[in-house]
């Protein structure tokens, strides 16, 4: 069959696992806009998925970027990579971690850190305390262990056979983690505010009792910070909100700015047990990956901004409640931390998020009927407010 690749027939030569809108087209970005090819701006409040968390085209990433390209590419792991050192050296500093692994994606962050916490035991001696447990509404990724680790059905039917070594319990529910805690549980995964299940934070209470029970019981906890890290909730780390700090964690959506990185990373003991041989990655914490990866760093960590992700998504969430009580038959509730919004609908969330997009302003969707607010962390109080008198006119107008 020929591939004409027009427009009209654009994806005639992809899998149809994805249903991009037809016809709109954007063919570059500035900061939270994205712009199509007849010059429409649309208001981005997606970034590609908690991705693009300084917007598009940022002067300091873009220089990172290219300034590295004209060096050097790729090495692979073969060779020493000082500016990955340098990026794993800056994340540890910076968080409850000794040290990390990088991979390209959030999904290798999640193998990485399911490998490394039976890797833990099994280098203590206790091969066979390999199970992990995980909750319901969770997401960590599409390959096999990430879905089996979810156990979100919908996902895994025809795809992932057996157990792979998961247990499962209802979100928050202690006395089921405790009936699921054995002898061979090696640890349990969550994410501190769940993504693609519903905007959902943990509660201080119920993530205080989980670190507890591991403690207690020599149980590796990890984290999935693949969407809520790297600044997203106003903290470096959503999980500094609480206060309580996992064993693992994986990192990578806000991370590369748009360039494909994950980070796994771990306390000491933790990464002793992953020796030469034991996991790698052809293209993780390439040249190019830890030129952006430190780049981005550089903007989360400037004096002020997780304040400013702080202040933005306190007026944020205010406006929108302000929008609750407008339209009180059409959304219900707002959810979420930082610049991690989301909203509740009792109309339909893909409906809402479509009229949305018309009205030239990009959002997600969420389980739970939910649509999702990611906008660039960088986002200006114009464009802020913007996003609300186009949410407030669209939600009349349905
Ligand atoms: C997106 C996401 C993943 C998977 O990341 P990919 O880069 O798509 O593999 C894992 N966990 C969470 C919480 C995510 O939001």
């Amino acid at each position: 069959m020929t591939n004409t690749g027009t427009k009209e027939d654009p994806r005639v030569a992809m899998w149809p696992n994805y249903s991009p809108p037809q016809g709109l087209i954007f063919s570059h970005g500035k900061g939270s806009e994205l712009i199509t090819e007849e010059g429409e701006a649309y208001l981005d409040f997606l970034s590609g998925i908690a991705v693009t968390g300084f917007g598009h085209a940022h002067p300091h990433l873009v220089a990172a970027l290219t300034e590295q390209a004209s060096k050097l590419w790729h090495l692979s792991n073969v060779f020493r990579i000082p500016a990955a050192e340098e990026l794993a050296r800056r994340l540890a500093d910076n968080s409850f971690a000794d040290s990390v692994f990088f991979a390209n994606s959030g999904t290798e962050a999640i193998e990485a850190g399911i490998k490394a916490m039976r890797g833990y035991h099994a280098a203590q001696g206790s091969n066979d305390r390999n199970r992990i447990i995980g909750f319901s509404d969770s997401f960590h990724g599409r390959t096999i262990a990430a879905l089996a680790a979810a156990g979100n059905q919908s996902h895994m039917q025809n795809f992932v056979t057996g157990d792979y070594g998961f247990d499962h319990v209802d979100w928050e529910n202690l006395e089921q983690l405790k009936n699921a805690i054995g002898p061979q549980t090696a640890g349990i995964i969550l994410e501190p505010i769940q993504g693609e299940g519903g905007i959902r934070p943990v509660s201080q209470a119920f993530l205080q009792e989980v670190r507890e029970l591991c403690t207690a019981n020599g149980i590796l906890l990890m984290f999935d910070e693949v969407q809520c890290g790297v600044g997203r909730s106003g903290h470096l780390f959503a999980h500094e909100a609480l206060g309580i700090y996992p064993d693992v964690m994986a990192l990578a959506k806000g991370l590369g700015g748009g360039f494909p990185i994950g980070v796994c990373l771990t306390t000491q003991v933790v990464a002793d047990a992953m020796v030469v041989g034991t996991h790698g990655s052809t293209f993780g914490g390439n040249p190019l990956a830890a030129a952006v990866g430190n780049a981005v760093l550089d903007l989360v960590l400037e004096d002020g901004l997780l304040d400013s992700v702080k202040e933005k998504g306190q007026f944020f969430n205010q406006a929108i409640e302000d929008l609750i009580a407008k339209h009180p038959e059409k959304i219900e509730s707002v959810h979420g931390l930082g610049l991690m919004v989301g909203i509740k609908c009792k109309i339909s969330n893909a409906n809402l998020l479509v009229s949305l997009r018309d009205n030239k302003l990009l959002v997600g969707k969420s389980g739970s009927n939910m649509i999702r607010l990611l906008p660039p962390l960088n986002v200006s109080q114009e464009h802020v407010e913007k996003a609300i008198s186009i949410l407030d006119s669209t939600l009349a107008a349905m």
